[in-house]
This record gives structure tokens, sequence and C-alpha cells, in this order.
């Protein structure tokens, strides 16, 4: 029996890893639950699951789960201590990242500190802070297994591989609902048209990231730091029908790759389950009805997104917590319809211009450079 702390049980990842729990339960446990503010979804779960602790991030919700936490003789908790409780909580052996932006970060620490296997589906946490979570997984012996599609696929291509055997790594990525357009033809975009993405139903920061290309430059530096590669090694290769999740070059010049429907309950089931297999009751793909796969060049020049973020990630240091803290600011902005769609990258590349660099930055140093990152755009936007 494995156990399991969701961190953003709530969301589109979170929901669906308990879906992979319901299928699974006589090998999957839930210890504990985490949600921002959705207490009603949260309740639900709790009745389902019966953890042994939940987390609502909003203080002023607490009261609302009171009668459903007694019931079942549920530990309620809330903030940030809440999310990190629930993350080191010691019956945990396996801490899913869920959880949307860099407050994922502190509770990752946590979780690796406290020796829990990661199934990590929150990115921002290793775009910002790589170079920390990557020697700290070692240093305490835990497993970082990537529910993202693109890294389960790279990560199942490399079963049984010699990492140094790697040539590139071909990122492939649907490119959004607005590929084939110029700057000039997505001037207008209101929040409506950016949040239906063509193949994949996610959260509404990510769906918006998909359309701007800036989740795929998020996934590379996220690929950087899983495989250990430079970004140099990292191809981004548009493939709109999403069948192909992503390949691995090696030096003999074999491509591995990993097909399938575009299904997340299936990455997030093979990093619960790794290395196993067990059944998934999902679309199986029919090359007979799918007839072709297309490849495409991202286009980097109305998709600025991607370009800046190799910028960031050759730059290195806090340039990618820039980006990202950019990013997440940006988004939520467009998201209460306050900017236009462009200003995202807008916003993105004057941060990156004007916040100060810091070389190989300490965890504090990535959280302040996220406060900074804020209050720069806060004052012009
Ligand atoms: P959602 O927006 O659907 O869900 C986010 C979860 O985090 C919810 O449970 C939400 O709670 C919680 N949350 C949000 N803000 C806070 C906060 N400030 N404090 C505490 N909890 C919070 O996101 P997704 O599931 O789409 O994405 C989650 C992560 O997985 C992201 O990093 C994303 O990039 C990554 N990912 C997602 C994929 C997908 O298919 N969705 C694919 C690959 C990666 P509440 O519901 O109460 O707001
Ligand atoms: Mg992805």
């Amino acid at each position: 029996m494995r156990n399991l702390t969701v961190l953003g049980s709530t969301g589109s990842i979170g929901t669906q890893t308990l879906d992979v729990v319901r299928k699974n339960s006589s090998e999957l446990k839930i210890v504990a639950l985490t949600a921002g503010s959705n207490t009603e979804l949260l309740k639900k779960q709790m009745e389902e699951f019966k953890p042994e602790l939940v987390c609502i991030s909003d203080e002023k919700k607490v009261s609302e789960l009171r009668e459903t936490a007694l019931l079942y003789n549920i530990k309620v908790v809330s903030g940030m201590d809440g999310l990190i409780e629930a993350a080191t909580l010691e019956h945990c052996d396996t801490v899913v990242t869920a959880i949307v932006g860099m407050i994922g970060l502190r509770p990752t620490v946590a979780a690796i500190k406290a020796k829990k296997d990661i199934a990590l589906a929150n990115k921002e946490t290793l775009v910002t802070a790589g170079h920390i979570i990557m020697p700290l997984a070692k240093e305490y012996g835990v497993d970082i297994l990537p529910v993202d599609s693109e890294h389960s696929a790279i990560f199942q291509a490399l079963n049984g591989e010699n990492h140094n055997r790697i040539e590139k790594i071909l990122l492939t990525a649907s490119g959004g609902p607005f590929r084939g357009r110029t700057i000039e033809q997505m001037k207008n975009i209101q929040v409506e048209d950016a949040l239906k993405h063509p193949n994949w139903a996610m959260g509404r920061k990510i769906t918006i990231d998909s359309s701007t290309m800036v989740n795929k430059g998020l996934e590379v530096m996220e690929a950087k730091w899983l495989f250990g590669v430079t970004y140099d090694q990292v191809q981004v290769i548009v493939q709109p029908e999403s069948i192909i999740h992503s390949m691995v070059q090696f030096k003999d010049g074999a491509v591995m790759a990993q097909l399938g429907s575009p299904d997340m309950r299936l990455p997030i089931q093979y990093a619960l389950f790794y290395p196993d297999r067990p059944y998934l009751d999902s679309k199986r793909l029919d090359f007979y009805e799918l007839g072709k796969i297309t490849f495409e060049k991202p286009d980097m020049e109305n998709f600025r997104g991607l370009k800046l973020a190799y910028q960031a990630g050759n730059a290195g240091g806090n340039l990618p917590t820039v980006f990202n803290a950019a990013n997440e600011l940006a988004v939520s902005k467009f998201l209460n319809r306050k900017i236009g769609y462009l200003d995202i990258t807008g916003i993105i590349e004057y941060a990156m211009n004007n916040v100060k660099k810091i070389e190989n930055p300490s965890l504090q140093e990535v959280l302040d450079t996220e406060k900074t990152t804020y209050e720069l755009i806060e004052s012009r936007w």
C-alpha cells in the first residue's frame, strides 16, 4: 500500500489523481489532501477518501470543514504551515504536487527533507529552484517522478537507458489554440478564446500558459533539471495532434518516443506505480483512424514566451524565477481582465530586463525574487 498526500486535490491534476486512486484502492491510499479555497469539493473528497488531515489555504474557510472533519475524525489545518504539515505527514510515502504556482516550492522542499517521494506536476518548483530541488532529492535519497505528460514520456523513453547517452530531448508541443497566428492577429484575444485548448482539459493558468507557449518554455527548464541536460540539448517540436508526448534521441541516432491518447491519468498512474503499468481504462490510439502525425518548427517570433524562456534558462541564476513569477502575475491579471493578451509576454520581458540578477540563488533569494518581481510589475501595471 502506498500512502499519498495530494497537494491541490481540487484541481485538474488533483481530481485526476484521485480518480487513479479510486480505481486502485487496494494499492493506493490517501492520507492528506489540500485545496486553496474550494471547500465544497474538498468536503466531498473528505467523505470519500477519509484522509488523516486536510489543509485549506484560505484560513477563513476552516470553519466550513468542521462538521465533516468531526464526523470522520480528520485534522484540519490551513496556510503555508498547513501545506507543509500535509507534505511531511508521518504516514505519507509520496507527495503528489498538483498545486499551481510557486506556492508549491516550500512544501516540496519540506517533503523531500522528510524523505517523501515526489510525483511532480508543479513544474514551477523545478523552474525556479531546480538547482536546489534536484541535489536535495539526491541527498535525501528520494525519487522525483514526473507527472507532466512530456516529462513522463521522456522518463518512459529513458527506462533502462544510460542518461549519459542522451543526445537530445525532443519536447513536443501542441502549439496551442493560436498556432499559425501573427502578433497582429493575437492583439485582441480575450480570456474565453485563450481558455480553449485544442487537446487537453487543464487548469486555467496552464491553459493560458499553453496558448502563449510559456508552458513549453517552463517545460524546457523542467526537462533540463529532471534529466540533467543543457538547453542546447532540448529541442521543441510542434506536433499538433498531441499523440507523441515527447521523444529522446540517443548518441547512436535512435529515437525513442512515447505515444498515447491525451489523458493525464496515464502519466499520473505511471508516476505512482513506476515501473509497473497496471490497467487504465483510457481511450486507445487507433492508428488507422489517426492516419498521420504532423510536425512543425515552433514559431518563436510570434510566440515570444518560448524564446524568453530559453533566454531566462540560459542566463540562469534567478532569471527563471523572474520569468516564472512575472508570468504568474501577468496571467492572473489577464484572467482578471486587467491587461491584454500580448501584455503577458511584454511583462515577462520587462521583468527579466529590470530585476537584479542573482547567481545561484538560495531558497530565500528565490522567494525574495518572486516578491521583487511582483512589486516591480505592480508599480507599472
Ligand atoms: P488547477 O488550477 O486546476 O488546480 C490547482 C490546485 O491548487 C487546486 O487544488 C487549487 O485549490 C490549489 N491552489 C491554487 N492556488 C492555491 C494557493 N494559493 N494555495 C493553496 N492551494 C492553491 O491546476 P492544474 O491541476 O491544471 O495544475 C496544477 C499543476 O500541475 C501546475 O503546476 C501545472 O502547471 C501542472 N500541470 C498540469 C497539467 C494539467 O493537465 N492540468 C499538465 C501538466 C502539468 P482550489 O481548487 O481550492 O482553488
Ligand atoms: Mg505538459
